[in-house]
């Protein structure tokens, strides 16, 4: 079932959580042990990320270098499919530009429609580390808004050979937004533009980046309700858990702790403690956007599922 159609027959906030494919041999029983503990919670769909190769150099015998390009986290088509067969769930692969040709992202859309996957969260993806900027593959897209548009076409019946018409996918599809701006944009109003265009392009719901205030949402929410966004925006919640987050956040995925938590944050002496508090912000956010009547709450859980659980127990 498509993620829109959860959400329209949801009576209250659904709600979902987002998984990693495990490092390239570990077993699938990684995933299952992090998803078995949240399943009390109903959720109705679960994310799987994908993972770009990354690139390696490796010294030959003859002492040169060579160039080796790895996937370290390989799989999101079986696992997604996989997690259907296991839970009955509806399971929603990330899809990129990075790295892809338009002929490899119409043939892996056909490999999801053929395993019965209904939905897709269309991403640009980052640029790989060796990269300063994000390099799009030469005969694949800059911009995700271009993949949005590609699986329209599917959707509607239009594949690569443009002379056939060949029959329709049927792919809802997802979008990513930013309440504290991408950190390429060059401001709010130009991300926002861009944002709209995944959406006049056929994205039919937005998952949002992480945040820890918020304000920075429902601004966000009515920032995009301004410029006739009007489709369902999911807030993304991701409890902070290590010392190290406390900067690796920030500076990862270029949010801000409001001051209240970073006062707090500074107090904690272990990573114990931080969990705790991690956990207990995670509790008092969900709580407000859930009374606010959001459509769903997302969760990062990346790849560990006892925050979330604690956390889904007293809002779910
Ligand atoms: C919910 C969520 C899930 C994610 N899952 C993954 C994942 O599984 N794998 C992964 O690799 N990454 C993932 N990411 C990270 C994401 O790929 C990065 O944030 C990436 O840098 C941007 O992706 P996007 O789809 O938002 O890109 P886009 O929408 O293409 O935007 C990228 C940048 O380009 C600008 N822009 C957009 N269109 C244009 C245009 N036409 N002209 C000029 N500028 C433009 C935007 O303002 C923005 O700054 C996820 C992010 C989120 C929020």
């Amino acid at each position: 079932m498509k993620v829109t159609e959860h959400l329209k027959q949801a009576k209250q906030p659904l709600f979902s959580f987002e998984i990693l494919p495990p490092l390239k041999g570990k077993s699938i029983q990684s995933i299952f042990d992090g998803i078995d503990p949240l399943m009390e919670f109903k959720p109705k769909f679960v994310n799987v990320t994908y993972h770009r190769e990354e690139y390696i150099y490796k010294e030959r015998e003859n002492g040169l270098l060579e160039k080796i390009a790895i996937r370290k986290r390989p799989g999101t088509v079986g696992i997604c499919a996989a997690i259907m067969n296991k839970y009955q769930v509806d399971a929603v692969p990330h899809l990129i530009c990075g790295g892809f040709s338009k002929e490899e992202t119409e043939n892996a859309l056909i490999d999801l429609q053929f395993l019965g996957i209904d939905n897709v969260l269309a991403l640009r993806g980052d640029s790989i580390k060796t990269e300063a900027t994000f390099r799009p593959h030469q005969d694949g897209h800059r911009y995700a808004v271009e993949l949005i548009r590609q699986i329209s076409d599917m959707n509607s019946g239009t594949y690569m050979m443009d002379d056939v018409q060949l029959e329709p996918t049927n792919f809802c599809i997802g979008a990513a937004g930013y309440p504290e701006k991408h950190f390429e944009a060059m401001n709010m109003s130009t991300d926002l533009q861009y944002l709209k265009d995944k959406v006049d392009a056929g994205a039919e719901y937005i998952i949002t980046q992480m945040f820890f205030d918020n304000e920075k949402y429902f601004s966000f929410v009515k920032a995009c309700r301004e410029i006739g966004i009007d489709v369902p925006i999911i807030p993304g919640m991701k409890p902070i858990k290590t010392l190290d987050h406390i900067t690796f956040l920030p500076k990862f995925f270029k949010v801000d702790f409001p001051e209240s938590l970073s006062s707090e944050l500074l107090k904690c002496k272990d990573n114990k403690q931080v969990e705790q508090l991690g956990i207990e912000w995670s509790i008092q956010q969900s709580r407000e956007l859930k009374d606010a009547g959001v459509p769903c709450i997302h969760y990062y859980t990346m790849s560990n599922s006892t925050m979330v659980k604690a956390i889904a127990k007293e809002i779910f």
